[in-house]
């Protein structure tokens, strides 16, 4: 038996699809370039014929990023195929993805098709996929609730037409550990042909088992694991990737099976996606929550001090969680900052550093000691650069419980500065108002969260916003250690998400 598990990461195409989740392009081949150091072997880039975002995304991304396969979604119809190998053709690995629903329930409600015709519509757009050069993964769409004798019929035939990956989803995270990999062994044993192909299983987590199915499905002899980081996506998520890999290889001597990933790529990983999507990750989330690794209990961090084994299985280190926290401050030197930001895995130009440092500066003066979770705040705040259209320069507000608040704002826009004045609700309210004159527009707000980066009174406060234009979301972010000049970032940069996007 293959002792590697492939790992398919689908972050970009179901991870998208979590509620009030948008990444443009840039984002997409951000989240990719850090997608491929973590290892992982398959990109699902996205659903090609789903928007023109969505094909430029895959495009994109299939052009510059070459180790991993590269693949893109499609229904079982040719013009799904046909845009989908329009993106993925300059790719050093393409694979196409054909989709199509099996189970009964999916069949009469939702496709209106009879088995035959499923089945024909499989096979056929399985023959044209591998005719156009590509690899071809074929999934069958709720496979977990499909009869049994017709999901094995499905599979052989596709088999035969040329598929090179069988993939088994759990659409509706349905299933149960026991009951799944019996499915799996059901297949291998029933299917002719499946020693030939990778099989492939794609669960969800709406009864919270979707890792645990995966790994049942690994116990039965599957080739590849399909997952998103910080198991994000529809409903309740996919499988977490994360999850699965230090499942594997901390448990290597249950398992057996091996990954191709750089483990201390996970939490770089988790924390991008985490901040470019604006989904915050659960504290007591296994691996990557920022209690994971956190021993509170005084007795437990008498173990660890003692023998960090006591209490843990596994070390931050392995994730690429520094636990050396060097503390800079208000004397530290470029230099010393830039180390710092080396050390911390960034690789930024001479301009970014620049800019980085000068913010640094600023919070230094206003918060004794600055940690590594505040340099990777102020770093990432500018993660992807879209042009700055209109940037905060300055603001003043009045506010308390008996006055309505007001805020002044000035904005640099070009060249100029725009200023306006309104009231509102509360400080934050005003200085939105305020900054919605400035532009002449309106932008309706959708959700407006803060959060603290670190403990402390002086911790930095990183603002998440999304604003909503024509049914599309954008997700602006800002830190600071005024959480109202974080709001007003915060509100700018998903303004300017917005403006750059519909400009395109
Ligand atoms: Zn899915």
């Amino acid at each position: 038996m293959d002792d590697i598990i492939r790992v398919f990461d689908t972050t970009l195409r179901d991870g998208e699809q979590s509620p009030g989740v948008s990444l443009n392009t840039e984002e997409k081949l951000e989240i990719a370039r850090q997608l491929e150091k973590l290892g992982v072997d398959v990109i699902e880039a996205g659903f090609p014929i789903a928007s023109k975002g969505d094909f430029e995304a895959v495009s994109a991304i299939a052009r510059e990023v070459r180790r991993p396969a590269i693949c893109g979604l499609c229904r079982a119809v040719k013009a799904d195929i046909d845009r989908a190998w329009e993106a993925l053709k300059e790719a050093a690995h393409p694979r196409i993805h054909v989709f199509i629903a099996t189970s009964d329930i999916h069949l009469k409600y939702k496709l209106k098709m009879t088995r035959e015709d499923v089945l024909k519509a499989s096979v056929e757009s399985v023959a044209y996929a591998k005719s156009l050069g590509a690899e071809v993964q074929f999934s069958a769409e709720d496979a977990s609730r499909t009869d049994l004798e017709y999901l094995y019929q499905v599979f052989a035939a596709v088999i035969e037409a040329g598929a090179d990956v069988i993939n088994v989803p759990d659409t509706v995270g349905y299933a149960v550990p026991d009951e799944f990999g019996a499915l799996i062994r059901g297949i291998k044993e029933n299917v002719p042909g499946i020693d030939k192909v990778q099989l492939s299983v794609h669960c969800h987590n709406d009864l919270g088992m979707a890792t645990a199915n995966s790994l049942a499905a690994v116990q039965n002899g599957i080739q590849q694991v399909e997952g998103t980081i910080n198991g994000i996506g529809e409903r309740a998520g996919n499988a977490a990737l994360e999850e699965i890999i230090m499942a594997l290889n901390t448990r290597r001597d249950y398992f057996k099976r091996a990954v191709n990933i750089d483990t201390t790529q996970i939490y770089r990983t988790s924390m991008l996606v985490a901040h470019l999507t604006g989904m915050d990750i659960q504290p007591n989330k296994a691996i990557v929550g920022a209690n994971a690794f956190a021993h509170e209990a005084g007795i437990h961090q008498h173990g660890v001090l003692s023998e960090r084994s006591t209490y843990e299985i596994m070390t931050p280190e392995s994730i690429g969680l520094k636990q050396n926290k060097m503390v800079l401050g208000k004397l530290s030197g470029r230099h010393a900052f830039e180390e710092r930001l080396k050390e911390l895995g960034y690789n930024l130009s001479q301009d970014e550093i620049n800019a980085a440092f000068e913010r640094f500066k600023d919070l230094a003066d206003k918060k004794k000691v600055v940690l590594d979770k505040d340099i990777e705040a102020l770093v990432t705040e500018k993660a992807i650069k879209i042009p700055e259209i209109y940037a905060l320069d300055q603001f003043q507000i009045s506010s308390g419980n008996k006055v309505t608040a007001t805020a002044t704002v000035r904005l640099k826009h070009g060249d100029q500065f725009i200023e306006e004045a309104a009231c509102g609700d509360g400080p934050v309210d005003a200085v939105f108002n305020a900054i919605e004159r400035c532009i002449g527009r309106e932008v309706p707000l959708d959700d407006y969260g803060i959060r603290a980066v670190t403990e402390g009174k002086d911790a930095l406060g990183e603002v998440t916003v999304r604003v909503r234009n024509d049914g599309q979301v954008f997700v602006g972010k800002g830190v600071s250690t005024d959480i109202i000049e974080a709001s007003a970032r915060a509100y700018i940069d998903a303004i300017n998400k917005m403006l750059y996007e519909t400009a395109k």
